[in-house]
């Protein structure tokens, strides 16, 4: 997945190209800049890439998540459904705006469970949204029906399967919003980045406002724009565009690269009677940024994760012992350790989470195991990744 593995000439000519103007921010100053709007082009390329009529640059994928859902009006005691694995970021999006997280269960696709959804829906909630965890994606048909009937805002966050598709479309593009994170790890990074994408110009506009202090952006003289709601600072600096400029318009070959090496170690796994795969829902393609597999139990589990360790295949991921992917180590979210007060409409609004059990994702996170595709590697090490990793499988199932 992670971009930064391939660096190159593209990405110092693209920030040389700043350096040398000496413009550093993406608004303003159009004479010094001498023609050079980083963050501009590559929201260019992406509406472009991705078939999709506005992007949002910003300074991170949960700024991405955060403004998606200012951008609809999402706030203090409002309801955001989403999925009990996932990055905490996608919590603290939702928790930042005083909404409030109604954490559900997943399945066998490692995303939203339809069924968990369907229950979960009140008269407070106002988005479901489906985060695409290690590269595939949730039945968004399914999700899209219910919030058409339910009067919902889809909200995807994508930000873990850039270059995933469903039905033909780029992932990001079938809710109402999608989010991309462009931070260090992701398949394409600017360092440090984000982007929000919608074709709803209402959406965009107040996602534009809102990232930089509520300026309308009219006009030439930023001193002049007027201020039509409040805003804060979410902005991306032209340095982290540059950067995510060159990456971006190398995205078709990372997911190239990505799924020959996936297949690679897949085929080899498929030979194993111990081993089976996430489902991908009807239509779907992954982004291949990750293998995600099922093992029998959760002892074999966690003997196969402690064996991959052991022998040199790293990036392996048993998110049931993991702090920062699953429900079950969030205890600073379960019991609301904040730095600062929390209004009680949201202290309430978590308050569930205290009591709710999540037996029907542990019974398939205990038994996962989720590995990142890097790109760097040699066709020759992924061929030799894969057999060790049978190898260790197999020497460690009943
Ligand atoms: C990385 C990530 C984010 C947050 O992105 P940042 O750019 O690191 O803020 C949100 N959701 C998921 C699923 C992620 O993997």
């Amino acid at each position: 997945m992670p971009g930064f593995e391939l660096f190159g000439d593209a990405e110092k000519k693209e920030v040389q190209d700043v350096l040398d103007s000496g413009v550093l921010m993406r608004y303003g100053f159009d004479q010094m800049r001498q023609g050079h709007w980083k963050a501009k082009e590559l929201e260019k390329e992406i509406q472009f890439q991705f078939k999709v009529q506005y992007a949002q640059l910003l300074s991170s994928g949960t700024a991405a998540v955060s403004l998606a859902l200012a951008s609809a009006g999402i706030g203090a005691g409002d309801e955001v459904i989403m999925p009990c694995f996932t990055f905490v970021a996608s919590f603290e999006a939702i928790i930042m705006l005083g909404a409030i997280p109604v954490i559900v269960d997943i399945d066998d696709t490692l995303t939203l469970d339809i069924d968990a959804v369907q229950a979960a829906i009140t008269t407070k909630t106002k988005a479901i949204m489906p985060v695409h965890m290690c590269g595939s994606m949730a039945n968004l048909e399914a999700l899209k029906s219910i919030c058409a009937i339910n009067n919902l805002i889809l909200i995807e966050d994508a930000c873990q399967a850039i270059g995933g598709k469903y039905k033909g479309k780029a992932l990001g593009t079938i809710g109402d919003m999608g989010c991309f994170s462009f931070d260090f790890v992701k398949t394409v990074t600017c360092g440090e980045g984000g982007v929000m994408i919608t074709n709803n110009y209402d959406y965009y506009t107040n996602a534009d406002h809102f990232s930089d202090h509520g300026h309308d952006h009219n006009g030439k003289d930023r001193g002049a724009e007027l201020h039509p709601f409040l805003g804060y600072n979410f902005r991306i600096s032209e340095l982290n565009a540059a950067v995510g400029l060159a990456q971006f318009r190398r995205l078709d070959n990372f997911i190239e690269i990505q799924k020959k090496h996936y297949m690679i170690i897949r085929n080899e796994l498929a030979k194993l009677s111990g081993v089976t795969f996430r489902t991908v829902p009807e239509g779907g393609e992954e982004s291949y940024s990750f293998l995600s597999f099922f093992l029998d139990d959760l002892e074999i589990a966690r003997k196969v994760s402690t064996a991959f360790k052991n022998n040199g295949i790293d990036v392996c991921f048993h998110y049931y012992d993991n702090n920062w992917h699953y429900i079950r180590k969030w205890e600073h979210l379960i019991n609301q350790k904040s730095l600062l007060p929390l209004s009680k409409e949201l202290k309430d609004g978590l308050s569930y989470l205290k009591r709710k059990s999540f037996d029907k994702s542990d019974s398939f996170i205990s038994r996962n195991i989720s590995c990142l595709i890097k790109l760097s590697w040699t066709e020759n090490e992924v061929v030799q990744r894969a057999k060790t990793m049978a190898t260790l499988i197999r020497s460690n199932t009943h």
